[in-house]
């Protein structure tokens, strides 16, 4: 490997505070989705690459963890300020790699400033616990310590806000951190890398390594690293929780999702169209928590909601996410969007009554695709069971409350879920009752504020903690409790018997 200036056709890792050439002989193309040309090339990097990278951060780590928290704490707000000052270039960068419209990618940036701006307080929530005579002239304190070096591994679809969920929380706490972001969308990632240098972090404590499998089985086994957060598809976070628990490490593995979003005949159809046309459409659906179900409870409100629902899709803004006025850009490639139609074409096959084919909205322009409307979708359908990841919508139709829950809670996944009713008994007894980690009564898409925790249940989520909030602090620490005495010259006994307190 060799260090350079930062490269212009092939981006490069990042590792000890500076770009680094791979030596791995592929690499990917990185597409801009709104024209479909190749704007740079990402390396698949090898085990070296991802060995070095953790190489750095093992040696970065005693002397972070060492530094006190009030003064890693000064290393976020100072991120936190250069990348508000930046917010537009960072923007427009998501914008030309993933294709969602501007002010969704500066909304994702937001999100994620925030979970810096929680890091910020990591002195009061690092914040031990003191007993003083715990026994007589005895003390006792328990104290959160940083685990050493960690690892994050990053889907296509949230290129600012995914690792945002991770290495602030990490970082703070006093770990060091190994970043693998999506080949699909790595410029983000080398930017904020380059920001948390400038900002005053020390070479070592965040690195980044491009790659596939090989680098990120390679950094979930090796002996060095901790801890593993990842978010991407249900597959690869199955795999990623067995393989790295297998070798020992802490794992929290973020997967797929299928979201219902519950409408009462007591609801307001025009707050729970305006809500579904933004959470199954916008960034094309291609989000961990867009609404992909829409469950109508009763005939007249599925009526009444198709109806509008069709007037709506008519009207969607579909282009470059740099455009004014557009609400939805194209897929992340070609073969996604292949998949996302050959769903399509799977929901008519198995019966399912089309009513807005997007088919009809491709461009070959871009990696464009229109929006679609199904209607009649029963559970046996694989459109119903599968994750699309697509601008598709399906209306389910129960016939009461119980059944929709039921419905919800029967599927294999559970990230978020939301239910519109005017009803606070029915809202009560769905956020007590529903298997999902998320919950939004009236409000599609609840992902939880920074300062408390995101996650979902079932084949949504492996492990034990969701992210970010004080769940993002307990998975990036361990607990230490310590006993203490200062005893007199001789006054402290031989004790056989197990100690108790006098
Ligand atoms: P993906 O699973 O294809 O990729 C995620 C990451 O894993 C990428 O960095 C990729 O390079 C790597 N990877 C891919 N295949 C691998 C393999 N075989 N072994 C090891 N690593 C591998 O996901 P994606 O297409 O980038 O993102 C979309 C998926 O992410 C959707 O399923 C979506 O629901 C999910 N997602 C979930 C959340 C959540 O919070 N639950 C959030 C965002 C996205």
């Amino acid at each position: 490997m060799s260090s350079t200036a930062i490269a212009v056709d092939t981006v490069g890792h990042w590792i000890d505070g500076r770009v680094v050439d791979s030596d791995a002989p592929d690499a990917t193309d990185v597409y801009c989705p709104a024209n479909g040309e190749v704007t740079k090339r990402v390396p698949v990097g090898s085990r070296a690459d991802a060995e070095a990278a953790v190489t750095a951060a093992a040696r970065a780590f005693d002397a972070w963890a060492a530094t006190p928290a009030h003064v890693r704490a000064r290393v976020m707000f100072t991120f936190r300020e250069k990348m508000l000052a930046d917010i537009d270039r960072l923007a427009a960068i998501i914008c030309d790699e993933h294709g969602k419209v501007l002010d969704d990618a500066k909304g994702e940036l937001q999100r994620g400033i925030e979970v810096v701006e929680f890091a910020c307080g990591i002195p009061e929530l690092l914040k031990g616990e003191f007993t003083e005579n715990v026994g007589s002239g005895v003390d006792g304190m328990s104290l959160r310590k940083p685990l050493g070096p960690v690892v994050g591994v990053v889907p296509f679809n949230f290129p600012a806000m995914v690792p945002m969920w991770m290495f602030p929380v990490a970082l703070a706490c006093g770990n060091t951190f190994v970043l693998k972001p999506s080949e699909k969308v790595p410029t983000l990632a080398m930017e904020m890398a380059a920001m948390l240098t400038e900002s005053g972090l020390p070479d070592g404590v965040f690195n980044i390594v491009h790659g596939g499998r090989e680098v990120v089985d390679t950094l979930i086994t090796d002996p060095r690293v901790e801890a593993v957060s990842f978010v991407g598809s249900t597959p690869v976070a199955e795999h990623v929780y067995r393989t790295g628990t297998e070798a020992g490490k802490r794992v929290q593995a973020l997967g797929g999702a299928k979201n219902h979003l519950v409408v009462m005949p007591d609801a307001d159809v025009e707050n729970a169209v305006n809500a579904l046309m933004g959470s199954a459409f916008g960034s094309a659906g291609e989000r961990c928590m867009a609404i992909s179900v829409v469950v109508a409870v009763g005939d007249e409100v599925a009526r009444a909601i198709r109806e509008r629902l069709v007037e709506r899709i008519a009207e969607l803004r579909v282009g470059p996410g740099t455009e004014p006025g557009v609400e939805m850009g194209p897929l992340i490639t070609r073969e996604h969007r292949e998949r996302v139609m050959s769903y399509v074409a799977a929901g008519e096959n198995e019966g399912a009554e089309l009513v807005v084919d997007g088919r009809n909205g491709v461009r070959e322009d871009g990696f464009f695709l229109g929006a679609s409307l199904f209607d009649h979708v029963t559970p046996q359908m694989k459109i119903y069971r599968e994750e699309i990841f697509g601008p598709v919508l399906a209306i389910v139709r129960v016939n009461s409350f119980d059944e929709a829950l039921q419905l919800v809670n029967d599927h294999e996944f559970g990230n978020g879920t939301a239910l519109f009713t005017a009803d606070g008994r029915a809202a009560r007894t769905f956020i007590s009752q529903v298997r999902a980690g998320m919950v939004g009564i009236n409000v599609p898409i609840p992902v939880p504020m920074a300062f408390h925790s995101f996650g979902g249940w079932k084949r949504s989520l492996f492990g034990d903690h969701h992210v970010h909030g004080r769940e993002g602090v307990r998975f990036y620490t361990r607990y230490k409790t310590a006993t203490i005495r200062w005893p007199e010259a001789g006054a402290a006994p031989t004790e056989f018997a197990m100690p108790t307190a006098k």
